[in-house]
């Protein structure tokens, strides 16, 4: 039985001992309920494939002495992903942007070598985790067949999927280069705008290309002849609308959030999100805390209240780069009083000094929710940009994943919807671009 499971069981038996002959039954009956609905949740949970578009990674957690066959502390590790019964994930290809005001040479020849070699470097880690250090675990899949035939056979599934066209340069081949490496879905930019389009970062610094540069135009036209996902995450709008536009195959947006509930120029407004469903894509709502919530800063005594609570327990500060995996691996170490202790102190300090806690599980829920409602079950998916800055309250490493399954199901999501969400949708669309690519080579 998972830990899950176990807690759930466990809670209903104390109630129903608690509860005790001759009281009211409605503890017992409101328990019995949220037993069934974790059962129903488990067993959905269990049989779709559950597919997280979008984790971070440095080479040297996959491939090092001490790898993501441990658990590392880290939000995404192997124990982790089979503790949350996670399937399947896209390892991120991610190069930063750099800056011509950092480097001079950013947009010359030597700046995309240093990126590209980046990238190589990452390819490469997640081939050898895959073949050498884990093969009995995990698989590279290239496809949704792949992806299906892999899960079937009881391993977990890995494919790739490059965050920043930066890395091709200026050398178009390197597009099929990568897509032989692996890659099945690319974002054209990160933060910063670069030689194939504008990122969102420009509604603060200004506009390169006003869209994508006549490169980037021709990079999307490579991705669809040779069947790679055209990711729209971190564009801005105008590159957006135009990838949208002139993309003979669905979209995606691999880790992105409807704009309508949190206002910060990384999520897609609405006729944004119409035009990636026009498309037949799917936008991968991520749990990325400052996406999710725009929240008011801590009072200083509640920020004090907070800092005294961690130390008693000898918590790190949970902000900062690497700082929530590490924060949720000391959680974890905490015994079972002390989580208690931590717990009660915590809803002391909510009632002393109210705040505006970060992102929680159902906050990110409300933005699938508003997803669907706005262009349908078809077209919406699930990522956590774990370890790349994502977490939020309830789902803030990958042993946490059913939550999300159970948070679904609690608001009536049928499992054929669950299903769709979880990665149906993905594979849809993975299926589409790489038909579309076939007709195209034809031609
Ligand atoms: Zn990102």
């Amino acid at each position: 039985m998972s830990r899950h499971a176990l807690h759930a069981l466990l809670s209903f038996v104390i109630a129903m001992i608690t509860a005790g002959p001759g009281s009211s039954t409605l503890a017992q009956t409101s328990s019995a309920a949220e037993e069934t609905l974790v059962k129903k949740a488990r067993a959905i949970h269990e049989k779709v494939i559950t597919l997280d578009t979008h984790i971070d990674f440095s080479p040297g957690d996959l491939v090092g002495e001490r790898n993501y066959t441990q658990r590392l502390e880290t939000q995404f590790n192997l124990p982790n992903m089979i503790d949350g019964g996670l399937d399947a994930l896209f390892f991120s290809i991610y190069v930063g942007q750099t800056r011509e005001a950092q480097n001079p040479d950013a947009f010359k020849p030597a700046g995309y070598e240093r990126a590209y070699k980046l990238a190589v470097e990452k390819f490469d880690a997640v081939l050898r985790f895959t073949r050498e250090i884990a093969p009995d675990k995990i698989e590279l899949a290239l496809n949704a067949a792949d992806m299906r035939r892999i899960n079937a056979q009881g391993k977990k599934v890995a494919l790739m999927g490059v965050e920043n066209g930066y890395t091709i340069g200026e050398d178009i081949a390197r597009v099929k280069e990568f897509y032989d490496r692996g890659a099945r879905y690319l974002s054209l930019t990160h933060n910063g705008h670069n030689q194939l389009a504008d990122s969102q970062t420009g509604e603060r610094d200004g506009w390169k290309w006003n869209g994508l540069s006549p490169l980037g135009k021709q990079v999307v036209g490579e991705l669809n002849r040779l069947g790679i996902m055209v990711d729209v995450s971190h564009a801005s709008k105008q590159s957006m609308m135009q990838m949208a536009a002139l993309s003979r195959a669905p979209i995606i947006a691999s880790h992105s959030a409807p704009r309508a509930l949190c206002d910060v120029s990384r999520n897609m407004d609405d006729e944004q999100l119409l035009a990636l469903k026009r498309t037949g894509g799917v936008i991968q709502v991520f749990a990325y805390s400052s996406s999710i919530k725009t929240t008011r800063p801590d009072s200083p005594e509640r920020a004090a209240a907070l800092a005294a609570a961690r130390k008693e327990h000898n918590l790190p500060e949970p902000t900062g780069p690497g700082q929530p995996a590490r924060f949720q691996a000391a959680l974890k170490k905490l015994s079972a009083d002390g989580r208690a202790e931590y717990e009660k102190q915590l809803a002391e300090i909510d009632k002393q000094h109210p705040g505006d806690p970060p992102a929680n599980l159902k906050d990110f829920v409300d933005h699938i929710d508003y997803a669907v409602r706005l262009i349908g079950i078809d077209h919406v998916g699930i990522a956590s940009d774990f370890d790349g800055g994502g977490g939020v309250i309830g789902w803030n490493d990958a042993s946490e994943t059913f939550n999300v399954t159970l948070e679904l199901v609690r608001r009536g999501y049928t499992e054929q919807q669950i299903e769709k969400l979880w990665g149906g949708n993905l594979l849809r669309v993975m299926d589409a671009v790489q038909r579309i690519a076939g007709e195209l080579q034809k031609n």
